[in-house]
């Protein structure tokens, strides 16, 4: 199998991958959904409540107090598999990271076109001016105004990530659905595939090499061409060795 999926990837220089969380774990930062993932971790209030934006409006304080402990991870450094990601697109053969992860890691690999298809925990703005700000600015402002960080005008400030009620922005999910439909090889890994719309991204491919590597099953796993049920580091270990050689 990794055999045949080494030869597609030789083969192709039009490579698409569609991301989650599970690409991140190797790197320390806990998933949803696994066993050890922040789901399972016994918070009174449910992850996907507090991460709403109802829960955002409603409750600032307890939102950014849970954010700061749980989603954000400043030593986490990107893994092999973002490694080897970044090592196909220079070489030429991928043509997008497609992620909806927030952490910026694809990036911190040297990846360029990355569509965070949920945000980033790196960019903040003011909900009235839209003005940025940057992680360090908004931890002072929480500390200065009591756990709520403020803009100067006086309006919250909130992480530019999608949180749950909101909407995907619109050209980036254009761009995904353009390169996932042009795709000769899509490659879709570490998720769960039940958040949507980003799940239902998959169902635009129309080629016959759809591969899928995820450590537990998946509704998708019936449907793709290739499928490694195991943790990447596995899958990608050995691919990293045969593009180096
Ligand atoms: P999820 O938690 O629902 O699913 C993660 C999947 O990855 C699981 O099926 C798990 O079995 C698999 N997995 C975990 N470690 C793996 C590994 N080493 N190798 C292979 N598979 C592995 O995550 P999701 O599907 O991305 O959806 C949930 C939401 O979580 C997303 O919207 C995302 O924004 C958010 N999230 C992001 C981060 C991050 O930025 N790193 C972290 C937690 C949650």
């Amino acid at each position: 199998m990794l055999k045949k999926l080494a030869e597609w990837l030789d083969q192709s220089s039009n490579i698409v991958f569609f991301g989650g969380a599970g690409v991140s774990t190797e790197s320390g930062i806990p998933d949803f959904r696994s066993a050890s993932g922040l789901y399972h971790m016994g918070n009174q209030i449910p992850p996907e409540v507090i991460l709403s934006r109802n829960f955002f409006d409603s409750n600032t304080k307890q939102f950014y107090d849970f954010y700061f402990e749980h989603m954000i991870y400043p030593e986490a450094q990107p893994n092999l598999t973002h490694q080897l990601l970044a090592k196909l697109e220079d070489m030429g053969k991928l043509k997008a990271v497609i992620t909806q992860n927030i952490d910026g890691l694809h990036q911190k690999a040297g990846s360029c076109e990355v569509l965070e298809l949920h945000g980033s925990t790196d960019h903040y703005s003011c909900l009235a001016c839209r003005k940025a700000y940057d992680i360090e600015s908004v931890e002072k402002l929480c500390a200065a105004g009591q756990g709520v960080p403020r803009c100067d005008c006086g309006a919250k400030i909130k992480p530019d990530v999608v949180l749950y009620g909101e909407s995907l922005d619109q050209n980036t999910l254009i761009k995904a659905v353009n390169y996932i439909s042009e795709a000769d090889v899509l490659i879709v890994a570490g998720t769960s595939l039940v958040v949507y719309p980003a799940a239902g991204l998959v169902d635009y491919y129309r080629g016959d090499k759809l591969v899928l590597i995820n450590a537990s099953k998946t509704s998708y796993d019936r449907r793709v061409d290739l499928l490694f049920n195991s943790k990447l580091k596995q899958v990608v270990e050995p691919l990293l060795a045969h593009f180096s050689e």
